[in-house]
């Protein structure tokens, strides 16, 4: 039986950049994907970020792959009756730190072509892929310890290392016990709808505005992605929140089909509707425990996604680097148990992955109780709509709208103290250079103020 250095369980961005990087390094690696091809059933969005282009050298490349660049990203804010009430666009800035980042927003490129052209970086530098081969257990010598795989045809696999690249649902984490299954406040039912168009349309239509974010006491945040000749939107709910009937992703979609805007994209675009996708999204505060005696989860397997925007695909890749920079260091001291695994934890927590996490508690808070929240989204609409039209509008006098912001806003008070100690605060906690003030303080502090001298001002009325 041929022995492998490493075998590699899914061939998606994390398990392809590991087999890139393994055959870089002269260690001979066996990547097992359970599709036909990797990409074939992957449900994802297609935003690539431009920290793909910082990190890793090869991505020019992609631009020979149909792609839609975005460099225009609007987030719509709609009211109860699915109407939009307001929207604001941003686009890159001239002020990022490098120059892919200075001209795009994300590159759009759909996973069914993304997925085959990474591997494909793996297996000519060396890395051998088997498909349609699903891993179902670990294999283990006569002393209990991890020497490999078994599939579901029952072949199996040797390597002193394991590589768990397998997604949400992972069997690695599973089976080697780092993990027994996400627990519903940490884990996302995500749908989405895929439609088809053609270049010509979303180019005139849409162009790179090819970002949509959108936020509603009805959905409560949803998306639509543009990419080169099709598009598609979706939104995602806590499996904690789906108890709550009307809270049910699939119910939330048909609530975000109805809004205008997005009848309205669909109609312009001529988009015709092609597949329905459902998937699983880890969504946690911090990833913890990812090595094992004879075991490394990499990517959605151990839940290296952006806490705030879900974004993946960057952290997988990375991944892939610091498990195989891992690997190496463990073969050269002959051990793979976890004391020398553990070096691991050091390189993704010191890279980009951990800086994601230091605020991990504080993102999960706010996209768990502001934006995946039917009530607290509804009001958050329309305090950003009463902020807009109080500072905007040609009704009265500039002057006049600056001294009746107050009034305006009045109404918003208790929730946005509200949003202030809960969401706000604890982003204070995280940064490791506190401000010299604490603005959310002395602005929760205000708002405290004028409710205590409203609600007198209620009680003198009523006397
Ligand atoms: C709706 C949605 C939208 C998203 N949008 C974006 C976005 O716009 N940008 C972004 O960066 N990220 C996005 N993400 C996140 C991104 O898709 C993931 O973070 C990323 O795909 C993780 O890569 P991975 O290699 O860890 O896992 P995956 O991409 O899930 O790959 C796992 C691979 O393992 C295979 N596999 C599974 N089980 C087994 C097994 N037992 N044996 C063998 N093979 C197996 C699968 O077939 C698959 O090919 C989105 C996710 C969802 C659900």
């Amino acid at each position: 039986m041929t022995k492998y250095d490493l075998i590699i369980v899914g061939g998606g961005p994390a398990g392809a950049m590991a087999g890139y990087y393994a055959a870089r390094e002269g260690l001979k690696s066996l990547i097992l994907e359970r599709s036909q091809k990797p990409g074939q059933t992957t449900v994802s969005g297609c935003g690539l970020s431009p920290k793909l282009w910082r990190d890793f050298d090869f991505m020019d490349e992609i631009f020979e792959l149909p792609h839609r660049i975005a460099d225009m990203a609007t987030v719509h804010f709609v009211d109860k009756n699915n109407k939009e009430r307001s929207s604001i666009s941003f686009t890159p800035s001239d002020q990022a730190s490098y120059d892919a980042a200075k001209k795009f927003l994300t590159v759009n490129v759909y996973r069914g072509l993304l997925d085959p052209w990474l591997m494909n970086y793996a297996t000519s530098e060396g890395a051998i892929l088997k498909a349609s081969t699903c891993v179902m257990d670990l294999l283990k010598d006569d002393k209990g310890k991890v020497s490999g795989v078994i599939t579901d045809s029952g072949e199996t696999f040797e390597a002193p290392l394991v590589l768990g690249c397998e997604g949400v649902i992972s069997v690695v984490a599973q089976k080697s016990g780092l993990r027994k299954r996400w627990l519903p406040s940490e884990a996302c039912w995500m749908v989405n709808y895929d439609f088809a168009s053609t270049k010509e349309i979303i180019d005139e239509m849409i162009g790179g505005n090819a970002l949509h974010y959108w936020y509603a006491g009805s959905f409560p945040t949803a998306y639509t992605f543009y990419n080169v000749d099709g598009f598609h939107f979706g939104l995602g709910s806590f499996f904690d929140h789906v108890k709550n009937q009307s809270w049910n992703p699939q119910s939330l979609l048909k609530e975000f089909y109805k809004v205008e805007g997005v009848r309205r994209q669909i109609k312009i675009c001529q988009g015709k509707a092609r597949e329905y996708q459902a998937h699983i999204l880890p969504m946690i505060s911090d990833p913890g425990k990812t090595y094992a005696d004879n075991i490394l989860l990499l990517g959605d397997a151990a839940g290296f996604l952006c806490p705030f925007e879900a974004e993946g695909v960057y952290y997988a890749m990375l991944s892939g680097k610091h498990a195989i920079e891992t690997a190496v260091e463990a073969q050269q001291a002959g051990d793979y148990s976890e004391t020398t695994l553990k070096v691991y934890e050091n390189k993704w927590r010191n890279s980009p992955i951990g800086e994601e996490f230091i605020l991990g508690p504080a993102f999960s808070s706010i996209v768990r109780g502001l934006f995946f929240n039917p009530v607290t989204t509804g009001e958050f609409v329309d305090a950003v709509n009463d902020l807009l039209y109080g500072l905007a509008n040609v009704a009265e006098s500039h002057y006049y709208n600056l001294n009746n912001l107050e009034n305006v806003m009045e109404r918003h008070f208790p929730f946005l103290s509200r949003v202030l100690s809960e969401y706000a605060e604890p982003f204070m906690d995280g940064f490791t250079q506190k401000p010299p003030i604490p603005i959310t303080q002395i602005i929760k502090t205000y708002l405290d103020q004028q409710i205590k001298k409203r609600a007198r001002q209620e009680k003198k009325r009523n006397e």
